[in-house]
Order: structure tokens, then C-alpha cells, then sequence
């Protein structure tokens, strides 16, 4: 049977946002079958723009009136769609609208293994391959096979390998400023383990002090950590690490660490530049230089920086949240300013940043 979509208008974002900014959406429609994809191109036309997609909103920040129509994605369902006894491996289907973290959870205590470094993390199954999730040294590109996605212009579903996804660091097709809110992500493809491979050489898993022999024990460690570490937005609101660790090459990374011995930086890849030569490119840590510029636990009207995280920007029970465009502004001006280096915020923004 085909079901009708739910819409409704003037709907409060506060409850739909992490940040919990208190602004609204005028149209909100809620996907909650693929038989209702259909209806939705259809309808596209007539509904106020912009058109963008939402799941848990754990990374995008409303910080004023959204003037057109969100979708928000509820397809729910899980199965094991391919298994290879001999190799001890199966792909499993999960919808977009289901819960990233239980799903997790859930393929661990199945006996499944891959997803454990990835524990905790909010949002929904279908957000997670836009920005190519990615905590503790792994990344969902690790384990995602191919995924479907409706085409809302064109009203056609279809399938991308994971290659078609373009994963990076952070990034993927899905990001790019021509595909994004063109494609709904209904379901995608992890191919999981029955055989544990631990991947603990982040220090923080390191030298957690927990014996780390099983993939249970890795996901314990992770929420353990990730509690004490990380402010819990239903206590205090937040969109997760407000900036992405800027890439630079190796050369402003060695001139930066002259001045500053202890700023963290990591080798990610090698690239050549148009004349042929080869180039390190140096992930930094974002939180240091924003820590290092002054701007940790520090408050700007009802918005602040995190005194538990530099990269956590927080907003602050008594205020509506719509400061933050201006202090993300001022943490990125000043760190231009100290260090020459430019950050660039990791949710999506509304407004769009210069927009
Ligand atoms: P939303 O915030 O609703 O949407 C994010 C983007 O994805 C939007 O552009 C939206 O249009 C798009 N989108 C959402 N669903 C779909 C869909 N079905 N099809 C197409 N586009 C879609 N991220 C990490 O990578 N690693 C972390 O360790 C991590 N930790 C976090 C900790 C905290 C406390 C918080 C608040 C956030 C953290 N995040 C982290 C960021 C966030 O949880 C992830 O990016 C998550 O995948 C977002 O899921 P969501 O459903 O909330 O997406
Ligand atoms: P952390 O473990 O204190 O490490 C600080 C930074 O150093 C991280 O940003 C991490 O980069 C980098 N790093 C540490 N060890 C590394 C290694 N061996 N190789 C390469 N890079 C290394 O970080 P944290 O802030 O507590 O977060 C823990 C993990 O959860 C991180 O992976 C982080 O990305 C993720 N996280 C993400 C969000 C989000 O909203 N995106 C929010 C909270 C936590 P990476 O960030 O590239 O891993």
C-alpha cells in the first residue's frame, strides 16, 4: 500500500537539531516509506525552497528561520542481504533513517565485527556516508560497500559502489556543493567480519588502561571515552567538532611546529603539485590552534567554546543559539590571523555561510 507523505508547516527546529537552536522550518515532510519517493518528486515543484535533507541533525546548525522545506528521513529496516561462510564475511542493508549508534551495537552483539572504533557517534545510518564518518583512525569507507540514493530531481533511484561515493577525509560526492540535497540516501551497504581486527593505535584507545581482545571490548572503551570526553548535547547543545582538522602541506606544517614544538600533526598522504613534485600533505589538530588562540571555554552571549573540547562549539541553555555564525566567524578570523592557517566548519550551516 502506498502511503501518503506527512507534511507539516511551521514546525519548531529545536527538537529536529542537536544544536537545538530555537528557530523553525516552514515545511517539514517525513519520509517514512520508499513508496513514498515518488510523491515526493512530484511534489517538489510546489514546496518552498530551499529543499534539504535531514536526519538526527547532528551535524547542521539552523541558526535562523529555515524558509523551505526539509525532508526528514525515518526509513527504517536492517538485513543481511549476502554471507560468504568461507570467508566469514556478510553485507548487510540498512535504511538510512535508522540509528547509527544501534546499529552499531546491534552488528557487534550479532557477532559482526568492523563498525566498533565507530561507537557512539549520533545521527542517522544514511548521514553517515555524506561526510564519510570517521573516529578513532577509522572511517566508514572502511566498511561501506555501495549504497542507494533517490534522485529527487529526476525522481530515480540508483545504486553507487563505494568508488562512485568519492570518500575522503570527511568528505564525499554527496558533499559536493552540485550533489548536495539532490540524492536521499535510502539504505546502505557495510560489509562486516566475523573475525575481529582491532584497530587501536589512536593514544586514546592505546592507552585506554582496558584490555582491547575483543570488538566488544573496543566499543565499551570508545563510549567510555567518548563520555568523559565530549559534552553530551542533550545537557548541553552542540553539533560535534564545530571545524575539520585543516590539511596542509608539509611545508606550513614544519614552519608552524617551529613555532609551537608541541602542536599535534599527522602525515595523511602524498600529492604532487603541476610541475610534478611531490608534496606531504600534514592533517593539524584543529582544537590545539583554537585552544592556542584563546577561544577555549570561552563564551560569546549564548554560544561558547567548549572548556571540555576547543573543537565543541556549545550553546548555552539561556540563549536561542543564533550567535554562533558570528563566533565561528571570530575563532576562524583569529586563527587566520595568529597562524595563517584557515578552518573551515564541519556542519552543514543555515544561513550558509555568506549566503
Ligand atoms: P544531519 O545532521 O541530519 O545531516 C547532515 C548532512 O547530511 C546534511 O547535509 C544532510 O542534508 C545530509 N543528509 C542526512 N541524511 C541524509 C540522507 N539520508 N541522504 C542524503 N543526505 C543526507 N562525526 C564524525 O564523523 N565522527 C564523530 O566522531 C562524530 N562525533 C560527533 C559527536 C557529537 C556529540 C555530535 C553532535 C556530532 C558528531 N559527529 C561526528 C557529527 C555527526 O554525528 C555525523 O556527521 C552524523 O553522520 C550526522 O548524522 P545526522 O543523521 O544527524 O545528519
Ligand atoms: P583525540 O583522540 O584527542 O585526537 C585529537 C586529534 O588528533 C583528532 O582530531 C585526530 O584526528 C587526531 N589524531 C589523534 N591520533 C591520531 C593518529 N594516530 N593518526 C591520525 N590522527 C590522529 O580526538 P578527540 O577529539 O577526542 O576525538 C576522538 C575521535 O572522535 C577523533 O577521531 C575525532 O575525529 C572523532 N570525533 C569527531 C567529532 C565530529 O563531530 N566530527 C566529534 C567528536 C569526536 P581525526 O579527527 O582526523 O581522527
Amino acid at each position: 500500500m502506498i502511503s501518503t507523505l506527512n507534511i507539516q508547516t511551521h514546525v519548531p527546529l529545536a527538537p529536529l537539531h542537536t544544536f537545538a537552536c530555537q528557530t523553525q522550518a516552514q515545511y517539514v515532510a517525513t519520509l517514512s516509506h520508499v513508496d513514498q519517493l515518488g510523491e515526493l518528486t512530484q511534489r517538489l515543484a510546489r514546496w518552498p525552497a530551499p529543499v534539504w535533507v535531514l536526519g538526527s541533525g547532528s551535524n547542521i546548525v539552523f541558526a535562523a528561520d529555515f524558509p523551505g522545506t526539509l525532508i526528514l528521513n525515518c526509513l527504517k529496516g536492517r538485513s543481511c542481504i549476502a554471507e560468504d561462510k568461507a570467508e566469514g564475511s556478510a553485507v548487510w542493508r540498512v535504511a538510512a533513517g535508522e540509528s547509527w549508534h544501534e546499529w552499531v551495537s546491534q552488528s557487534i552483539a550479532e557477532g559482526w565485527y568492523g563498525l566498533e572504533n565507530l561507537a557512539l557517534i549520533p545521527g542517522t545510518v544514511g548521514a553517515a556516508p555524506v561526510q564519510n564518518i570517521g573516529a578513532y583512525g577509522v572511517e566508514l569507507s572502511r566498511v561501506c560497500v555501495g549504497l542507494s540514493a533517490w534522485h529527487l530531481p529526476s525522481g530515480k533511484m540508483r545504486y553507487f559502489s563505494a568508488d562512485e561515493c568519492e570518500f575522503s577525509y570527511r568528505d564525499s560526492f554527496f558533499k559536493r556543493a552540485d550533489q548536495q540535497n539532490q540524492w536521499i540516501i535510502t539504505a546502505v551497504d557495510f560489509k562486516l567480519s566475523k573475525h575481529f581486527r582491532p584497530n587501536i593505535t589512536y593514544p586514546a584507545l592505546a592507552q585506554c588502561g582496558h584490555v582491547l581482545d575483543s570488538a566488544r571490548a573496543v566499543f565499551e572503551a570508545v563510549c567510555q571515552i567518548r563520555q568523559q570526553k565530549l559534552p553530551d548535547p542533550a545537557q548541553q547543545p552542540n553539533a560535534g567538532s564545530f571545524f575539520k582538522n585543516p590539511i596542509v602541506s608539509g611545508d606550513v606544517a614544519d614552519a608552524l611546529k617551529q613555532k609551537m614544538p608541541n602542536l599535534p600533526v599527522y602525515p595523511v598522504a602524498v600529492d604532487s603539485n603541476e610541475a610534478g613534485k611531490t608534496i606531504q600533505r600534514v592533517k593539524l589538530s584543529a582544537a590545539y590552534l583554537i585552544e592556542h588562540a584563546g577561544f577555549k571555554g570561552k563564551v560569546c552571549e549564548d554560544v561558547g567554546v567548549s572548556s571540555k573540547h576547543a573543537l565543541v562549539l556549545v550553546r548555552h541553555r539561556a540563549g536561542d543559539g543564533r550567535g554562533v555564525l558570528s563566533l565561528s566567524e571570530q575563532i576562524k578570523a583569529c586563527v587566520m590571523e595568529q597562524f595563517g592557517v584557515a578552518l573551515m566548519p564541519e556542519p552543514i550551516l543555515w544561513p550558509s555561510v555568506g549566503a
